[in-house]
C-alpha cells in the first residue's frame, strides 16, 4: 500500500465515524517514530511538513525523499500520505512538482473570493496528479509558521462555497487553537460544528470531511464528539513536540546526576541521547491514533 493520496482513506474515516491523524514531522527520527507508530497500530496516516519544517529539513524534496525511503526500508504496509500543512500558493505548487501526495493550501488570510479562486487553481493542478487537497476558511486560532489567527468560528457560507471548489477535506475553525491551549480556553464550539456539518450535508450527500487543527491539548471527549459531527482528520504537532521535550529534559537531568556512569555507557552518542525523546513521540502518536479510532483501519 504505502504512499498514497489521502482522499480515499479520509473519506473512509468520514463514512465510518473515525478520524485519521495528520502528524507533523521535523526530521529523520520523528519520521521513523511516526511510521513505527502507524505500523504498530495498523493505522492509515498523513505525515505532514509545515513550510517551516520543510525548510528545516533541507527543502520539500529532501523531506519527501526521507519519507518515501523510510517507508520502503522500514517495510511500512499501512497507507501513508505525504502532506503539506498550511501551504502558501507557491509552496503548494512546489510540493505538487516534488511528489507529495496530499497538500493543504491555506488562503484563509486572503479575502474569501481570492481564497476560493486560488484554491480552485490548486485543486485543478493537484487532482490532475491524483493529489488530495485540503483548504481552510476562517482561520484557526494561535500561531503556525507565522500565520496567526484568534480562534474564530468559520463562516458557514464560506465553508459551503469552499467545498464547491472540489477540495477533498476542509479545515474550519470551531474554537480550536494551534499550540498549547490557554487555561481560560472555552472548549470546542460543537454547536457551530453541528451547524457546519448540517450545511455541508446539504451540498454533499452524507456530509463532508472536516479537519480539526490544533488537536493537541483538546480533551479526548471533545475530539471524539467532533469526530461524530464530521471531523475525519485531526492534526497533531504540539503534542509530539511536548512529549519529545519532556522525555529529553528528563533524560538530560538523569545524565547530569549520573554523569560518570552514563559517559561510560557512551550515552552521549546521539543515537542513544535522542532515543527517550523519539520513543516518547512514537508513544504519543500511538495514543492519538487510539483516541481518533483509526487503529486497525489500514
Ligand atoms: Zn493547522
Amino acid at each position: 500500500m504505502a504512499i498514497v493520496s489521502a482522499e480515499k482513506f479520509v473519506k473512509a474515516a468520514h463514512e465510518n465515524g473515525y478520524a485519521v491523524g495528520g502528524f507533523n514531522t521535523n526530521n529523520l527520527e520523528w519520521t521513523q517514530a511516526i511510521l513505527r507508530a502507524a505500523e504498530a497500530k495498523k493505522a492509515p496516516i498523513l505525515i505532514q511538513t509545515s513550510m517551516g519544517a520543510g525548510k528545516y529539513m533541507g527543502g520539500y524534496k529532501t523531506a519527501y525523499n526521507i519519507i518515501v525511503n523510510l517507508v520502503e526500508s522500514m517495510n511500512i504496509t499501512v497507507p501513508v500520505a505525504i502532506h503539506l500543512d498550511h501551504g502558501h500558493f507557491e509552496d503548494a505548487k512546489e510540493v505538487i512538482e516534488v511528489g507529495y501526495t496530499s497538500l493543504m493550501f491555506d488562503g484563509s488570510h486572503l479575502p474569501i473570493e481570492e481564497n476560493l479562486k486560488l484554491t480552485r487553481e490548486i485543486v485543478e493542478l493537484a487532482h490532475a496528479k491524483g493529489i488530495s487537497v485540503e483548504a481552510e476558511v476562517g482561520s484557526i486560532g494561535g500561531e503556525e509558521d507565522g500565520i496567526i489567527g484568534e480562534g474564530e468560528l468559520a463562516p458557514i457560507d464560506d465553508a459551503v462555497e469552499m467545498v464547491k471548489t472540489g477540495i477533498d477535506f476542509l479545515a474550519a475553525g470551531i474554537g480550536n487553537i494551534h499550540g498549547p491551549y490557554p487555561a481560560n480556553w472555552k472548549g470546542l464550539h460543537l454547536d457551530h460544528l453541528e451547524k457546519l456539518n448540517a450545511a455541508l450535508s446539504e451540498v454533499v450527500p452524507g456530509g463532508f470531511p472536516i479537519v480539526l487543527h490544533g488537536g493537541s491539548g483538546i480533551p479526548d471527549d471533545q475530539i471524539q464528539a467532533a469526530i461524530k459531527l464530521g471531523v475525519a482528520k485531526v492534526n497533531v504537532n504540539t503534542e509530539s513536540q511536548q512529549a519529545f521535550a519532556a522525555a529529553t529534559r528528563k533524560f538530560a537531568q538523569e545524565y547530569n546526576e549520573n554523569e560518570a556512569e552514563y559517559d561510560k555507557k557512551k550515552l552521549f552518542d546521539p543515537r542513544k541521547f535522542l532515543k527517550p525523546g523519539i520513543d516518547a513521540v512514537q508513544e504519543a502518536v500511538e495514543e492519538r491514533i487510539d483516541v481518533f479510532g483509526s487503529a486497525n483501519k489500514a
